[in-house]
């Protein structure tokens, strides 16, 4: 391991407190990751020394602060490796990003009768928005299944693609079964059929290293916080020659170059789809945590989880019961379980008085949980903060719960 792991967990005050007296464990990654120092600073410097309203001002500080959004979103291309800082849009989060490709591309592409396919493991941010403006255009959403492991029915998938398929919609990495989706195989297959494709990335950037370039996406979409950065600010990558067709999502300031009693004209991009005062402290603790990342180096983030998820599905196995769901060939490190009939959020009581913090119920992918027909899942997700030891005391924890049920 090429990172020193105490020299990283004290980046992270946080996870230095104890929580019912024990020390606190943090297993809720994939729903929020905690921040470094860094992060935290480089928000509270924002405050302390520039903060002003960005690309309107000539004076000093709005100067400043608007150079340092600049150099935030080269920051972010560099990250995922987007050919052009235009192709970088700031908005709140991934969700706001999937709605955006689904109202503005729904708006301009989508007809009656058109069809638009996704998968039963999305997360709701990216099924909802497809359900509603296939709803609002007479479009019909068509799902691919997954099979037993977890994986994508890759051949179902293909199967549902016709000649009035308009685009399709799907995630890098399941928030519930940890599945690693081979996108980049299956956005060729797209693009051979001339469809373009939507991936959602909120669970892929903080586990692998993203290249878009590479992987030839249409769109890709994420969030900071999930990425050890701000919550309220995020990403979508979109292809320019897909961005200039794409009518605005929202209006105001900023999206214009011209406003005049009879029409408007729109800004250039990334601004077009930038309207109002952007988030800026949170472009700059974004910066913060792409730097931080790119410092541990994403393929040494990725190993070492990696063992984290091996060391887990080791020593959750070996107790009796236990029920997993997701068990993929290429996984993002969570496990995701059952410890017999035990309701989820009985388990995750318990396990939370020990003092670790996992996740339960339907993990906003009620379609996928009602696919399995259970009542949801108990979610442990790790971080590589996380350590052996933290594991061990998890499966300590749901033995407990086992001999507590018995
Ligand atoms: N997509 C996936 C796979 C997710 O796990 C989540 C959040 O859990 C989202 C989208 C939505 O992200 P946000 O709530 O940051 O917009």
């Amino acid at each position: 391991m090429s990172f020193d792991i105490q020299q990283v967990r004290a980046d992270f005050p946080i996870l230095s407190q104890a929580i019912y007296k024990r020390p606190l464990i943090y297993f809720d990654n994939a729903a929020t990751t905690q921040k470094p120092l860094q992060v935290i600073n480089a928000i509270s410097d924002y405050y302390l020394h520039d903060n002003c309203n960005i690309h309107r001002g000539v004076h000093y500080l709005s100067v400043k602060a608007t150079e340092a959004f600049e150099e935030a979103r080269k920051e972010v291309r560099e990250f995922i490796n987007a050919p052009s800082t235009h192709e970088v849009i700031f908005t709140k989060g991934a969700s706001e990003s999937l709605n955006l490709v689904a109202a503005s591309f729904g708006k301009k592409f989508l007809k009656e009768g058109d069809e638009v396919i996704t998968t039963i493991m999305e997360h709701h941010s990216n099924f909802v928005p497809w359900q509603i403006i296939c709803g609002e255009k007479g479009a019909v959403l068509r799902v691919a299944n997954i099979l037993p492991n977890g994986e994508l029915d890759q051949e179902h998938l293909y199967s549902l693609i016709t000649d009035r398929t308009k685009i399709i919609a799907l995630t890098h990495v399941s928030n519930v079964l940890g599945t690693i989706n081979p996108i980049k195989d299956i956005i060729a297959f797209a693009h051979g059929k001339g469809i373009p494709v939507v991936v959602d990335g909120a669970q892929g950037v903080s586990h692998i290293k993203v290249d878009v370039t590479d992987l030839d996406c249409d769109f890709y979409c994420f969030s900071g916080h999930k990425m050890y950065g701000p919550m309220g600010i995020g990403v979508l990558y979109g292809k320019e020659k897909w961005l200039e067709e794409l009518p605005p999502y929202q209006s105001g300031g900023e999206m214009v170059k011209d406003v005049t009693i009879e029409k408007t004209t729109y800004n250039e991009l990334p601004f077009k789809f930038e309207a109002g005062t952007p988030n800026v402290e949170g472009v700059m603790g974004l910066r913060a945590a792409v730097q931080y990342l790119k410092n541990l180096g994403m393929e040494e983030i990725h190993a070492y989880e990696d063992k984290l998820l091996k060391h887990a599905v080791e020593r959750l196995s070996a107790i009796r019961d236990m029920r997993f769901f997701g068990t993929a060939l290429l996984k993002a490190s969570l496990v995701s379980f059952l410890i017999g009939d035990i309701h989820p959020f009985d388990a995750g009581t318990i396990i939370d008085k020990m003092g670790i913090a996992v996740r339960t119920g339907h993990h906003c992918a009620q379609p996928l949980i009602d696919h399995f027909g259970i009542p949801g899942t108990v979610r442990a997700s790790f971080a590589f903060y996380n350590t052996i030891e933290e594991i061990d005391k998890l499966t300590d924890a749901v033995s407990r719960v086992k001999t507590m049920f018995s």
